[in-house]
């Protein structure tokens, strides 16, 4: 088929949305390692883990075997309002750069929240809900997440506490207005509401919050309270199977063209999108039908896949949670504080960890000067005002098209515009003023963060 029959967005139809999430843990011959009891460093049960998630989101979150899980008819009902999201061709993009690459992004900004959190969000809520739960509580960092859960629980009418690190809960009102619209209550972090809170300001006052301490917090109050329970917006297995939406969209979309992309690229903190966008793409590559390069793009200032090690280590800094096996730079470590870009998490997904490890995909960073300034070009040429997060992919795709420019190559560049940044602008800010400057952690930096990550035998790194 020609270039010009390709429409500038590839929409789907309703009745051509995916009936199940595809679970890449199936096809994966080395499994991701389990979760473990951070006292007993035994793989967590069902039971132990019920305590803190939803009974089916555990079951989920345990199963590596299933394919194909369905999604309930409420939940592709809420998808209805906002979903498909569009596959659109870069057409101004590649004239722009005067490339032979063909570039494709997958843009999941359409929805109030500004990202694709929305579509674990309101997996996790529906599930909260049947279980006949009174509430959840989360973390947020920069917002989004926390945003996505409050109008999830909104439309369910859950009740939806917020732990949001004090620095955003300062830094971005207008998000945490968002969330108090949708009805979710919202705590800076740490506070005195939890324990955890409490010992961290009495240590260390003044403290302007981190998303480990958040998490901590958001556990103690889901498992202190009667009908609580605990959600994740990211790393986790099920978050990642959620967002296999994505990558099913968008399959779908590009086979309906004969479609195949040469390269897949994705920002990656806690590896949700990227996992999602590649899944049915890395499944393939794992049942050994297609081959696609696949790279994850991080932040030079929190490196986890690039320059972490692969070792089992705490997901937040009050060591309430399970341990996870997977790149990690130390549940301390804490990006310098003009980082501005998002992509905070200081380890992987389990999943794209094993993936990784195995060398089925790429990693590399990019430096946020150089992020914000693709984030600027693709502002001026496509329109879309991207997230920070979201434009280290694009930083990446425009790098790639750039190298068949040279080579004169036809490749097919397909990214994940993961979300907008209109509430990102005191970064943009930053940038404009020509005031962002770029940190890169030394090793000895980074060894400070290796050091907290809990020895025990079989945690060698
Ligand atoms: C949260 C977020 C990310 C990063 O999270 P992942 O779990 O790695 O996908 C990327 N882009 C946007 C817009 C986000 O809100």
């Amino acid at each position: 088929m020609s270039t010009k029959e390709i429409p500038y967005k590839i929409y789907l139809n309703e009745n051509e949305m995916p009936e199940y999430w595809y679970n890449v843990r199936a096809d994966m011959k080395n499994k991701p390692a389990p979760l473990l009891n951070p006292g007993t460093h035994k793989p967590m049960t069902a039971e132990e883990l019920e305590g803190v998630f939803c009974s089916e989101l555990v079951k989920q979150e345990l199963d590596d075997t299933n394919r194909r899980i369905p999604i309930p008819k409420e939940i592709r009902d809420f998808y209805k309002m906002y979903r498909p999201s569009p596959l659109v061709r870069a057409y101004c993009l590649e004239k722009k750069l005067d490339t032979p690459a063909k570039i494709y992004y997958k843009f999941e900004g359409n929805n109030t929240s500004g990202s694709h959190k929305l579509n674990s969000a309101i997996a996790q809520a529906y599930y909260a809900k049947e279980q006949g739960l009174k509430g959840v509580t989360t973390e947020t960092g920069a917002g989004q997440w926390g945003t996505a859960l409050s109008m999830a629980c909104a439309y369910l009418g859950l009740d939806c506490k917020v732990f949001m690190v004090k620095c955003s809960y300062e830094q971005k009102p207008f998000r945490r207005e968002v969330m108090r619209t949708y009805g979710a209550d919202v705590t800076p972090s740490p506070s005195d509401k939890t324990e955890v809170g409490r010992k961290m300001l009495a240590e260390f006052p003044g403290t302007t919050g981190s998303l480990g301490c958040a998490i901590s917090e958001a556990v103690e109050a889901a498992v202190t309270q009667k009908g609580y329970r605990y959600v994740l917006g990211s790393v986790l297995s099920q978050v990642l199977l959620h967002q296999s939406i994505i990558g099913m969209e968008c399959k779908t979309a590009l086979d309906k063209y004969g479609i195949k992309p040469d390269i897949i690229i994705g920002c990656a903190g806690g590896g949700s999108n990227l996992g999602g966008l590649i899944s049915p793409f890395m499944g393939e590559k794992l049942r050994g039908e297609q081959d696609y390069r696949i790279i994850a793009v991080e932040p030079a200032s929190c490196p986890s896949l690039t320059r972490g090690v692969f070792a089992y280590d705490f997901c937040d800094t009050g060591k309430v949670c399970p341990l996870a096996k997977m790149y990690t730079l130390g549940s301390s470590f804490i990006p310098s504080a003009n980082h501005a870009g998002g992509l905070r998490y200081h380890g992987m997904s389990s999943v794209l960890s094993q993936l990784y490890h195995d060398g089925y995909m790429e990693a590399m960073t990019v430096e946020q000067t150089a992020v914000f300034k693709a984030a600027e070009d693709f502002a001026r040429i496509e329109g879309i005002l991207p997230a920070p997060e979201s434009s280290h992919a694009i930083k990446a795709a425009i790098d790639e098209a750039l190298k068949c420019k040279e080579t004169g190559e036809e490749k097919t560049i397909l990214f994940g515009l993961t979300g907008t940044g209109y509430f990102d602008m005191l970064a943009y800010q930053s940038f404009n003023d020509g005031k962002m400057a770029d940190y890169i952690p030394s090793d000895a930096d980074l060894k400070k963060g290796f050091d907290g990550i809990p020895k025990f035998p079989g945690n060698e790194f």
